[in-house]
């Protein structure tokens, strides 16, 4: 009978290690979607929550390397409105895209 009883608790003990697996997997496929969830409008950078975006775009986004505009001497707080600055003031002239166009 105890050996009955030890096979049930190895059962036992396999179901619960099963469906502490199944969740971790479960955990790991949702992680992701509700993380990350944040994004700087500015940069790029990933904030898992609103808070910590809402720092970064008040003290570290403002605060990151200036980017030279390679055409003029424009500086610019941010890589993308630095290509939006090119795109929209460089792209347009002439003399900056290729000649042989
Ligand atoms: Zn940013
Ligand atoms: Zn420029």
């Amino acid at each position: 009978m105890n050996n009955f009883l030890n096979l049930i608790k190895s059962i036992e003990t396999v179901f619960q290690q099963e469906e502490e697996k199944e969740a971790r997997i479960e955990v790991q496929r949702i992680y992701p979607l509700i993380t990350e969830k944040f994004e700087c409008p500015m940069c790029g950078k990933y904030y898992t929550t609103k808070k910590s975006l809402k720092t970064h775009l008040t003290i570290d986004c403002q605060n990151q390397e200036q980017f030279h505009c390679p055409f003029c001497p424009q500086k610019l707080k941010h890589k993308r409105s630095m290509m939006r600055h090119i795109n929209n003031v460089h792209s347009k002239q002439k003399n900056v895209t290729s000649d042989s166009m």
